[in-house]
């Protein structure tokens, strides 16, 4: 490969020298599940986001479920989210047991579409019954928008949409640690603009562990401890569950790493927006056929307006377009290329070919491009260049 998509090993040897250091600390104590590792780590993530309650996980999606079971949510409910994210969003909502409901997105940004959301809450409300049902009987208890690919949903508007309806929201922070949004006029950081939300700390994700890792984040103290519960099979005291629940717990070793990497994200997502920048100017000369990705809140005065976790383009003839990046060998993926109302295992939802046009059409026309702390500024450009060679050609 000329252009790599992800190389991960350029993060550098400031980095390792730190991980080694915290890593070491952990050995030393010999205390390797939860802990005081753990615990510094989630203190240091509140800080960070500026949230109030953080409680380390096992991974994302476990994190997601661990609120959803903590909200009490099953069989006989719905959650609601987009067609248009990783398969986890709405694998967690199935696996409670409850109904995944899906709200087409934004064309521009990917991001689950107010308005859609709006008519979609208008559809299931009942005003006899003072609640959302769908037309399975499932009553509605959530919403989960995703800040996919690393700028923030509009989440002034979602709210707006969901107020009639005293429903909470979700943020499904997993792909946009760090990333700024202003709300009513307040800067804030993903994961402490809603009620609740969930991070992924997968080695690929912004802020990456050595392997899987997560965090559930709430505003309410009680919630949080019903979540630190339910991360350790619903034992309080030792031998006594109160409920049930699963192994959900950070391991020491992965806080240890993310602890110490938790200080360079910042310079991370600034050089990302710097290869952003790049893309743009590289780029915008074939806005024809290539549409860049928005960035939504460039604008709104904040530093952190957009963490680039993918940059995504919209390509015309993208099949062929990855077929020559292949040819090329310049690093590409496609997220995602089968909206999650056409997965097999969601057939049972009787959705079809059509329900969620923008999701479908993103899925056909989008193509991610290489984007990392450590691109070369020459690699940049070979990917100009090949950009360039398919469409002038
Ligand atoms: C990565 C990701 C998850 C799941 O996180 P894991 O840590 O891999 O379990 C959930 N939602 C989105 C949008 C993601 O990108």
């Amino acid at each position: 490969m000329r252009v790599p998509f992800l190389d991960l090993t350029r993060q550098g040897k400031r980095v390792r020298e730190a991980v080694d250091r915290e890593i070491g600390a952990v050995f030393d104590s010999q205390q390797f599940v939860l802990g005081r590792m753990v615990e510094a780590f989630e203190e240091a993530f509140c800080q960070s986001v500026g949230c109030a309650q953080a409680v380390g996980m096992s991974s994302g999606t476990d994190a997601q479920l661990a609120i959803l079971m903590a909200m009490g949510i099953g069989a006989g409910d719905a959650v609601i989210t987009t067609p248009y994210t990783f398969f986890a969003t709405a694998g967690c909502i199935h696996r409670t047991g409850a109904e995944p409901v899906f709200v087409d997105i934004r064309p521009d940004t990917f991001h689950m579409d107010a308005e859609r959301l709006r008519e979609c809450l208008q559809r299931l409300a009942r005003p006899d019954e003072g609640r959302l049902r769908t037309p399975r009987g499932n009553v509605v208890r959530a919403v989960i928008p995703v800040h996919l690919f690393g700028a923030c949903c509009d989440m002034d508007a979602l709210r707006d949409a969901v107020a009639p309806y005293d429903l909470p929201i979700i943020e499904d922070a997993a792909q946009a640690f760090g990333a700024g949004y202003r709300s009513a006029g307040v800067a804030r950081c993903a994961g402490s603009i809603a009620d609740f939300a969930f991070f992924s700390f997968f080695p690929t994700k912004n802020l990456g562990g050595a392997g899987d890792g997560g965090m559930a984040v709430c505003r309410d103290r009680t919630f949080a401890e019903k979540l630190r519960l339910l991360r350790n099979h619903g034992m309080g005291e030792r031998n006594f569950h109160r409920v049930v629940g699963g192994n959900f717990r950070l391991d020491a070793l992965q806080a240890a790493v993310l602890h110490a990497k938790l200080p360079f994200v910042e310079g991370w997502n600034a050089a990302r927006r710097r290869i952003a920048a790049l893309y743009q100017s590289t780029l915008s000369d074939l806005s024809e056929a290539l549409k860049l990705p928005a960035d939504p809140w460039n604008n709104a005065g904040l530093e952190n307006h957009h963490t680039w976790h993918q940059y995504v383009v919209r390509a015309d003839r993208r099949d062929e377009l990855l077929r020559h990046l292949q040819q090329e060998e310049i690093g590409h993926a496609v997220y995602y290329p089968i909206p999650l109302h056409r997965q097999e295992c969601f057939a049972y939802l009787g959705c079809r070919d059509g329900d969620f046009p923008e999701a479908e059409r993103a899925a056909r026309e989008s193509v991610a491009l290489p984007i990392f702390a450590g691109l070369r500024e020459e690699e940049i450009e070979m990917i100009a260049t090949a950009l360039h060679r398919f469409y002038l050609r």
